[in-house]
């Protein structure tokens, strides 16, 4: 009989009690000195609780010279203590914990670690953009022990064990691979001379933890950067990886230079990498665990059903649903929460210097604050507006104990973030739209489609609380000629209200310009893009906008930026550019020139109850900050 998410497995001497195991991520909720907050503490504890055999840290770094993040750490023997709580509160949730180590070598700046980045080479960086120093042997020799030391202090802080991150371009990654490491030492070269430092570091731990403690490695199959490491490498390398004693291998894939593969967006289909795992495991005995973008039960399911590997990775997966592995243990699978592969909560935030957030679960690194209390008296609540700040706010208040109706004036739920699922290859966000409609009526919400509220509505309703989430509307700067017939707005377009002509000029390259440009492009539409920013979609993740402007290349969408739009007319755009004036013909103008917030009627209710503003029509922002927004004031009433 084949496995199943929900049957043990044993990694070394540690038994896990299903397949389903959080995989690392960085969170930014330890403090600079890489010790546990309560924050950080709460936000693995609540995975624990939600059912995961396994749950690996963020990256522990061996040395604070070695971090790439403000993340936790174990270099130090006054970091054990403080860190058995976190391990203590996991352990009694149920769930087995492994500490990530690392070192992030090139992959720093010197501004976060206050000296010149380390590496195998003085080989540049692509993406951090510092020259690292190539180590000395004697050097080479430190970090080994260093690891060894890390892994120790983990076992005397009540980890399970240790996954090495040997994946994503990091110190040892930089070692193994013949793009960042030009060595013509005992540890370059040959692939047993780029393998030499991680099986050093493995018999360093092998030497301070004994036999019986977990050691894993971390791998990425394929870097996905011209030069780099391959399938057949790492197949290769895994054998030796296993012979030196690991008890498990994670199979990746990626350096920051290839980040979507690291955290693949979207525009990725769920467990593109589970091929890589299973070409590991067809040659090694060790149990093989596969990650990327693993989100659904089923395809989890298959995957360790079908025996193309062991354990699977759900990390932002865990983000988004928490309780994951208990809904596939109750039979309730369809009550998940599934990550939309956004990355504006989790590694968008994290690149800026943000802890993580999750915009699908509103609660992610809330976890010690956000406490549902029951009400002691009911409130009536009504709340304007079906979009994420709308149905997250009757979520939160409903699970307080209130009595929650909800009006949304179309005939879905959604508001504008509906219709973000319309361009190519972003139907995944209608998901969450769904989700928090089904919860809804699992709730007891009362959900009123095709609903415009007026002054006399909420005056008859007489709710206590009015939470007024209608969104925000199109942005109509004063530009001669925007009130022409031929100039629409994209939400119109990408809600099928308006057909545009077969020569399309965008103005706006922000996501939902860009997005619309790409959608319209892609029925055939002639389409350029006008804006003064200096970018098409710079707000956008680095993943997501990589795939984005791949996608308008290859559809030929004209990208004239650092522009002034002087007037729109019947048959064109006119801008000046480069201080000359120029027409761009054109049978549709496709307004995206910002958004404003939609609260004129706001106003009118304040006299008939407590009227809270919140999402877009309180404050324009992104549907990441419209959950949370909404969550919260459902939280305070
Ligand atoms: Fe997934 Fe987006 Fe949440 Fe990140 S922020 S975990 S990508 S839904």
């Amino acid at each position: 009989m084949s496995a199943t998410l929900l049957s043990p497995l044993t990694v070394g001497n540690v038994e896990l009690k299903n397949r389903m195991a959080v995989a690392a991520m960085v969170t930014l909720y330890c403090d600079h000195d890489g010790m546990p907050t309560e924050q950080y503490i709460a936000y693995h504890e609540e995975r624990a609780k939600g059912g995961f055999g396994l749950i690996i840290t963020e990256d522990y770094a061996v040395d604070p010279v070695g971090r790439g993040f403000w993340c936790a750490g174990l270099w130090k023997d006054e970091q054990i203590a403080p860190h058995r709580e976190l391990t203590e509160r996991v352990h009694a949730a149920g769930a087995k914990i492994f500490a990530q180590i690392y070192h992030a070598g090139r992959q720093t700046v010197s501004a976060l670690i206050g000296t010149q980045p380390v590496s195998a080479s003085a080989v540049q960086c692509p993406v951090m953009g510092e020259v690292p120093r190539a180590l000395s042997v004697d050097e080479i020799t430190t970090i080994v022990g260093q690891f060894g030391d890390t892994a120790r202090r983990s076992m005397e802080a009540g980890f399970d064990g240790v996954e090495i991150h040997g994946g994503h371009g990091y110190l040892v990654a930089q070692f193994m691979s013949p793009y960042s490491n030009k060595r013509t030492d005992l540890y370059g070269g040959s692939l047993e001379n780029r393998i030499r430092f991680p099986l050093e570091i493995i018999a360093d731990i092998r030497a301070k933890c004994g036999p019986d403690f977990a050691v894993t490695f971390r791998i990425s199959a394929d870097e996905y950067v011209i030069g780099g490491r391959g399938i057949d490498e790492t197949v290769a390398m895994s054998r030796r990886l296993e012979a030196a004693g690991i008890d498990l291998i994670h199979v990746s894939a990626g350096t920051y230079e290839s980040a979507w593969a690291i955290v693949p967006p979207m525009y990725i289909r769920q467990g593109w990498n589970t091929d890589f795992a299973a070409a590991v495991k067809n040659v090694v005995s060790i149990p093989v665990q596969t990650a990327g973008r693993i989100k659904d039960a089923e395809v989890a399911e298959g995957i360790i059903a079908s025996g193309q590997a062991d354990l699977v990775s759900l990390a932002r997966a865990s983000l988004a649903d928490p309780d994951f592995p208990r809904k596939v243990a109750e039979g309730r699978v369809e009550e998940i929460r599934e990550c939309i592969g956004c990355n504006q909560g989790c590694i968008t935030l994290l690149f800026g210097g943000e802890p993580i957030r999750c915009l699908v679960n509103p609660s992610v690194g809330y976890e010690s604050t956000d406490t549902i209390t029951k009400a002691e008296t009911a409130r009536t609540v009504l709340v304007i507006g079906g979009g994420p700040a709308g149905l997250e706010a009757a979520r939160a208040a409903r699970m307080q104990g209130h009595d929650v109706t909800l009006h949304e004036r179309q005939s879905q739920l959604g508001g504008n973030f509906r219709l973000g699922a319309v361009p190519p290859a972003k139907g995944e966000l209608a998901s969450y739209i769904a989700w928090l409609g089904a919860e809804l009526g699992r709730l007891g919400v009362e959900v009123k489609l095709d609903s415009a509220v007026t002054a006399e509505t909420v005056a008859a309703a007489a709710p206590d609380v009015v939470v007024f989430a209608a969104g925000a509307k199109h942005a109509r700067p004063p530009i001669p000629g925007i009130d022409g017939t031929n100039v629409v707005e994209a939400c119109d377009v990408l809600a099928g209200k308006t057909v545009t002509g077969a020569r399309v000029v965008v103005a706006g390259a922000g996501e939902i310009g860009a997005e619309t440009a790409l959608y319209l492009a892609t029925t055939g539409r002639r389409v350029t893009i006008v804006d003064r920013l200096p970018g098409v979609a710079l707000g956008e993740g680095m993943a997501r906008r990589y795939f984005l402007l791949k996608d308008l290349d290859e559809y030929k969408v004209e990208q004239i930026m650092e522009v002034s739009i002087l007037s729109f007319a019947d048959d064109g755009v006119e801008i000046q550019v480069d201080g000359a004036t120029r027409t761009l013909p054109c049978d549709t103008v496709v307004l995206a020139m910002g958004m404003a917030s939609n609260n004129a009627l706001a106003d009118e209710l304040r006299g008939l109850a407590d009227v809270r503003l919140v999402g877009d029509a309180g404050e324009v922002s992104d549907a990441l900050r419209a959950s949370r927004d909404g969550f919260t004031c459902g939280l305070s009433i």
